[in-house]
């Protein structure tokens, strides 16, 4: 099978290798459509560090279910799936009590076992979520996004009336856009410099606010009566809008730091949580609920994903797909490798 494979960064070669087969607990999924998050890229230029090399690059997939290893009782042939791309060991403290992406043996395809920027990809029976034809492959690729949204969301808990800005309107800037919105907070103000970005985002029922042409801070303070809204979601990763985040907030509010880089952050101001009691959320990856809470979500017609793709790659152009996002990410929604 073809399977592109990064020998040292930068150094990414679509190649020829055997396909995988179906150990026990285990199905192989013939890759449909795999969307590159900022994790590749950091994979892809080194800024993330991988444990072996080479190693086959790719973990936002969809596919098809083409065959199933010994002692697979809950899935077929054919099942159309979006794979939950975190690997966890299910016998720790933190498994079984459901935390499973905080896994200390936990890892992620694409960069401690092989990923899917490839035809077929073995994987344990449980990282498959069975997808309704009604979500198509490219689309559900950003079922992956959306469970980490709604894994932020357990932690928020939004309640009707809350106001909400969300920093950022990048593929998931966009969701934690619509599923506050749905949620039920009002207004949601969506920050960003893009205009046909916050063209989006006002579809999804947020009062847009560009920062390119206005001060958000001073936008979101004179929104709220000069207050400040109870909750930011920073979902750029950056040190400025993280400041901007803790400026725009309440007093006693939650920040929720959703944009993640691998670069630390300068200029954090501790004195700004001291004095105006600031609430610090992280989140990290999702647990298979937030699949199935997904899913559902989208196939009651809540949550249109279709507006999220604008780049279209084949599987030999995967190098071309990861130097976009790598070189001009604010270029991009979701860019997908179709196999
Ligand atoms: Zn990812
Ligand atoms: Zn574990």
């Amino acid at each position: 099978m073809k399977a592109a494979l990064l020998r040292k960064p930068y150094d990414l070669r679509v190649e020829e290798v055997p396909r995988p087969q179906a150990a026990p607990g285990h199905v192989v999924v013939n890759v449909k459509a795999t969307a590159i998050c900022g994790t590749d890229v950091g994979i892809y230029t080194g800024k993330i560090a991988v444990p072996r090399l080479p190693v086959i690059q790719g973990h936002e997939s969809t596919g098809e279910i083409v065959e199933v290893g010994r002692g697979v009782t809950d899935y077929r042939v054919g099942d159309r799936v979006v794979l939950n791309s975190l690997i966890f060991c299910r016998h720790c403290a933190y498994c079984y009590t459901g935390k499973v992406n905080l896994c200390p043996s936990g890892g992620l395809m694409g960069r401690e076992v092989d990923g899917t920027f490839a035809e077929y990809v073995s994987v344990p029976d449980y990282s498959c979520i069975k997808i309704p034809d009604t979500i198509s492959y490219e689309d559900g690729t950003s079922l992956i996004a959306l469970a980490t949204v709604f894994r932020s969301h357990e932690k928020i808990r939004i309640t009707p009336g809350e106001t909400v800005a969300v920093i950022g309107q990048g593929a998931a800037g966009l969701l934690q856009t619509r599923l506050s919105v749905i949620s039920g907070a009002e207004p949601v103000f969506a920050i960003t410099r893009s205009q046909w970005k916050l063209d989006i985002a006002k579809t999804y029922g947020a009062t847009i606010i560009n920062a390119g042409a206005v001060d958000p801070v001073a936008a979101v303070r004179e929104a709220t009566g000069g207050i400040g809204v109870d909750l930011a979601i920073e979902s750029v990763g950056s040190s400025a809008t993280l400041r901007q985040a803790m400026d725009m907030v309440r007093p006693g509010g939650t920040v929720l730091l959703f944009g993640i880089a691998p670069a630390a952050m300068d200029n954090f101001n501790g004195y700004a949580m001291y004095y105006k009691e600031i609430k610090l959320i992280g989140s990290k990856g999702m647990v298979p609920k937030d699949f199935h809470t997904g899913i559902k979500v989208v196939a009651g017609g809540k949550m249109d994903l279709h507006h999220l793709i604008t780049h279209r790659f084949a599987l030999s152009q995967v190098k071309d797909a990861l130097d976009l996002v790598d070189k001009r990410p604010g270029d991009a929604l979701r860019v997908v490798v179709n196999v």
